[in-house]
This record gives structure tokens, sequence and C-alpha cells, in this order.
């Protein structure tokens, strides 16, 4: 054998590239699907946004606008590159709108009964090789894939919020996801430059298993008295040098999506410890989401926001 064998360095592993991804489909546009419109439209995707009203879809549109504008003052994108961002989004109540699509993301409400009843909808308009991903916080890949008849094609996409600031996507195969589709998550992510945290299928993945029984605990301890609003997100922020308090986060994501995740994680794990507080059942309940709904823990029609309790 030659030295010149014995010293070359050691091939690369070669990772098999995931299908090209050109055209996406984005349903849902909330926080997440928003943001997800809006980083993938600013890597260069053409993007179809459709959610179940177009007043919705057009406050979406026009909030995007906004963040880009934002990023623009900044530094960190030109006015050239919003405009062709923008210029890339289309918006549709009709999922005939996605049949070029190569990948489409769910980002949709955090009940597992509308994401079944999205793939229901969705697949008869898909091209063979169209692969789906969720954005799912906490409900089973396994379970939803499954639901749309094409699980090897089906994958996690656990973006966080606010897509286009936070560096992480998690990325959670279903017992039956395929490797190609997995490098293709795994290229997008590279892509948009996030850093990726790979995931087994259990309730709530990595991130919500850990950041929201938290969040849920923090709901205790308010509704225990231990302590108030305030004093629990100073706590918080200022003793563990948390950036948010938790239930200022709480606030930040949903409390309706905060209220989900808890259930899947009590009903998937059959363990009381993941029981929601019944002060979070009572907010979610009352239509007190947090920002998205102007109010949870704190109030948002006031300036600066104040304290519910
Ligand atoms: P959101 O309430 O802001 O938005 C949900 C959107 O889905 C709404 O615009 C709603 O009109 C739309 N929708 C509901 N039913 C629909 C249907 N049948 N067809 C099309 N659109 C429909 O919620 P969000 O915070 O954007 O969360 C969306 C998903 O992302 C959830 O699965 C959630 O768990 C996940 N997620 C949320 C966060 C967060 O911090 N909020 C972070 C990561 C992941």
């Amino acid at each position: 054998m030659s030295t010149d064998v014995m010293t070359a360095p050691a091939p690369a592993v070669a990772r098999p590239a995931g299908p090209a991804i050109a055209v996406l489909g984005v349903i849902g546009a909330g926080q997440m699907g928003k943001g997800n419109a809006h980083v993938c439209a600013l890597a260069g995707l053409t993007v179809v946004l459709l959610d179940v009203r177009q007043d919705l879809l057009d406050r979406a549109v026009a909030t995007m606008g906004r963040n880009m504008e934002r990023q623009v003052n900044r530094g960190l994108i030109t006015a050239g590159d919003r405009a062709a961002a923008l210029a890339r989004v289309a918006t549709s109540t009709d999922y005939a709108a996605f049949a070029d699509c190569d990948l489409v993301i769910e980002a949709a409400t955090e009940k597992e009964e509308v994401k079944r009843a999205i793939f229901r909808a969705l697949i008869p308009h898909l091209k063979a090789g169209c692969m789906i991903a969720s954005n799912t916080s906490s409900i089973s890949i396994t379970r939803l894939g499954a639901a749309t008849g094409r699980p090897e094609k089906f994958i996690g996409m656990h973006f966080m919020n606010p897509v286009p600031v936070m560096k992480l996507m998690e990325v959670i195969r279903g017992i039956a996801t395929d490797e190609p589709t997995f490098q293709a998550a795994m290229a997008l992510a590279e892509r948009l430059g996030k850093t990726t945290a790979v995931a087994e299928d259990f309730p709530a993945f990595i991130v919500n298993r850990i950041l929201v029984p938290m969040i849920n605990e923090a709901v205790y301890a308010l509704y225990e008295g231990v302590g108030s609003v305030v004093a629990i997100d100073n706590a918080l922020r200022l003793g563990a040098n948390h950036p948010m308090g938790p239930l200022e986060l709480a606030d930040f994501i949903g409390l309706d999506t905060c209220l989900s995740i808890m259930q899947v994680l009590y009903e998937g794990l059959s363990d009381s410890k993941y029981r929601p507080c019944p002060l979070l059942v009572k907010y979610v309940e009352a239509g007190w989401l947090g920002r998205k709904s102007g109010r949870g823990f704190y109030d948002y029609t006031q300036d600066p926001p104040r304290p519910t309790r």
C-alpha cells in the first residue's frame, strides 16, 4: 500500500442529499406560519401560504413585510432582499395552490383533530414526491404521519418562535420517516442558517418536554399564591438569568399552545406530574391566550403591559 494512501485524509462521510426543495407550502398564517414563510422566502424558496380566511393571510403578509423592514433597518438584509422575498410569497385559501410544492410545512393550531382534518384536505392536491413537515410543538410525528398515508415522507420540523430570530430547529423523525426526507429537512435547516437538534419522537420532544412543565409550574406558583406575576417573572429573569420570565414567555408562546402541550405530555406519558394547572385552563377558557389575543398573564392593551394578577 503506498504511503500516499496511508496518509491521505479520510474521505468525508458521504451524506445522501435529500430531494431539493424549491416550492414550499405553509399551512397556518399565525405566529409560526408567517415566521416559516418569512425565513424560507428570504432563503430563495417560492412560498404559498394558506389559512382559513384571506384577511388572516393579508394580515400575515403585512406583518412579514414589517418584520423584514426591521431587518433592513438593522442592516441584516437589503431593501432588495426584502422586496424579492415578498414577491416570492403567494397566499391562498385553497389547497389546489399546493400542486407544485416539494414540501408542505403544517403550522396550524396545536390540536390533533385540526391537523388531521388539514391532512385529509391537503393530500389529494400534492404531487407524488411531496414531503410534509409539521411544526407541532408536541404531537406524535408517527401518529400524524400515519394520518397522511405517506408516513415515509413525513417529518417534524420544530421551528422556534420568533422564527427569524431563533437559531434552533428541532428535527423529529417518525418511525417510518425515510432517510431522503430526513436529509432534506437537515439540508433545509442548514440553508436557513438554523442549528438542528435531532429529537426522538416522544411527547413534546426535547425543548418543550423541559420548557413547558417549567411554565406550568410557574402558573401553579401563581395559582397557589407563592408569588405575584411580577415576582415570579423577576425571580426567574434575575435569579436564573432567563431572558424572559416564565409567565411572560407563556404569553409569548400562547396559553392555548402551552395548555395543549401539557395535555399531550399528561396523556402521552401518563404521569400526574404533567397535569395542567387549573389556572392555565381557566385563562384559555376565557380566551385570554397571551400576546396574540391582547391579554394573558399581562394586559397588552396597556403600555407597558400590566400584570393581570
Ligand atoms: P397561532 O394560533 O398563532 O396560529 C395558528 C394558525 O392556524 C391561525 O392563523 C389559524 O387560523 C390557522 N388554522 C387553524 N385551523 C386551520 C385550518 N384548518 N387550515 C388552515 N389554517 C388553520 O399558532 P402558532 O403559535 O403559530 O402555532 C402553530 C403551530 O406551531 C402549532 O402546532 C404550535 O404548537 C407550533 N409552535 C408554536 C410555537 C409558539 O411559540 N407559539 C413555537 C413552536 C411551534
